[in-house]
């Protein structure tokens, strides 16, 4: 639960961030670019967000 809320969280938060810079934001001159990237890499290993989702709802009882 923590994994995935933290990945979502962290995610949501950069996204953020690389908007205020814009289009620089997008372009690797700029830090925002890597770390948006490293941010994303969260919600994929070490188990999936989906997969995370689907473990979770399965201990909660949830089909
Ligand atoms: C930089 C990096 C480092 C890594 N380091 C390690 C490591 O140190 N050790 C290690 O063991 N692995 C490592 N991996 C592998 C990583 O764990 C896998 O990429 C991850 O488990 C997802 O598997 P996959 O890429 O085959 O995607 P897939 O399993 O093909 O999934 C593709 C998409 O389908 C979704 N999906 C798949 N099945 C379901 C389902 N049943 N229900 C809903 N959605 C589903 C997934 O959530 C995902 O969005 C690394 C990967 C990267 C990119």
């Amino acid at each position: 639960m923590c994994k995935y809320y933290a990945g979502e969280v962290c995610n949501d938060v950069v996204r953020k961030c690389l908007q205020v810079f814009g289009g620089y934001g997008y372009c690797k001159d700029y830090p925002i670019e890597r770390i948006y990237r490293d941010a994303k890499i969260t919600e994929i290993f070490d188990g999936t967000a989906e997969i995370h989702k689907v473990i979770i709802s399965k201990e909660m009882g949830v089909r």
